[in-house]
């Protein structure tokens, strides 16, 4: 049921920035023409009320939210009944196809509910199971913590390979999640290394971000990585973000040097560097976790 929460997140967090992006937009152009006292006002938000996206949403719906329209096929829009919306099953009853458009179902959709369930069951008899037969609420709260942060870092993954960005919603969630549990010392992270990871973490790669572009004037990264890498230090310690950076960016070089070779990706093309983060995350935490 998480991995259905998140198949929501992971497919309307994107558009609901892009919505709330336009909206900005058209005020701003409907500030400019006022301003200048031209008649018959310019109304950008009208203009694009009669378009709608291949999401069957309007662009400038503001309603647009992770709770409404209620789940829908992207396709035919049609409202979805609890019997297709129930994880993994729908999906292999429907088999993989709308019900009344006959268009495929993304196969993400169950990849997500599967992951997020397989995660989860991984975590909890790593850490529970094997120590305890009695309930014992601080392993409880860690295991759960560490369920959300698996959790939340799958959506950001997945965003990420898509859109190319990383909402803030998710990455500074994510960080004050982290440093509010080394205060309870869930995480079992001291308070001084989580912070100190979140201030280092931001700086490190700003600062590479910074010397790159003076020296290329490209951009090699975007603020949501810097982010991104506080949000995963609040949770490994400020002692861990040298191997951190050292492990996303080895793997990144490497899957983007295979993707050069079999011109997957072109040379000029941009490729996202969040996944490698989060799997080196990945990495640190359960090597952390087996000690
Ligand atoms: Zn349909």
């Amino acid at each position: 049921m998480i991995g259905s929460f998140l198949n929501v997140i992971i497919h309307r967090l994107p558009q609901i920035s892009d919505i709330q992006y336009r909206l900005i937009c058209a005020e701003y152009i409907e500030n400019f023409f006022r301003f200048k006292k031209i008649k018959g006002s310019f109304n950008q938000k009208r203009k694009f009320q009669k378009i709608k996206t291949h999401f069957g949403v309007h662009h400038n719906d503001d309603a647009y939210s992770l709770s409404t329209p209620r789940s829908h096929c992207p396709n035919c829009l049609r409202t979805l009944s609890w019997t297709e919306n129930i994880p993994i099953i729908s999906f292999l009853i429907l088999k993989g196809h709308c019900k009344t458009c006959k268009t495929p179902i993304g196969k993400t959709y169950p990849l997500v509910e599967f992951i997020s369930a397989a995660g989860a069951l991984y975590i909890s008899t790593r850490l529970y199971v094997p120590v305890t037969e009695n309930l014992d609420i601080h392993l409880l709260m860690k295991t759960a913590a560490f369920c959300i942060f698996f959790w939340i870092c799958i959506a950001l993954l997945i965003i990420d390979i898509r859109t190319q960005t990383l909402p803030d919603l998710l990455t500074l969630s994510l960080m004050w999640l982290g440093i509010v549990l080394s205060l309870t010392s869930t995480t079992g992270l001291a308070l001084e290394s989580a912070v100190l990871g979140a201030i280092f973490g931001y700086s490190s790669l700003w600062l590479i971000y910074k010397t790159y572009k003076f020296f290329t004037n490209k951009e090699g990264m975007g603020y949501g990585d810097f982010k991104l890498t506080a949000a995963i230090c609040t949770w490994i310690g400020v002692e861990s973000l040298a191997i951190l950076l050292l492990i996303a960016s080895l793997t990144g070089a490497f899957f983007g040097g295979a993707l050069l070779i079999t011109g997957k990706l072109k040379r000029d093309e941009a490729m996202p560097f969040g996944p490698f983060l989060i799997l080196s995350g990945f990495i640190l935490i359960h090597t952390n976790l087996s000690i």
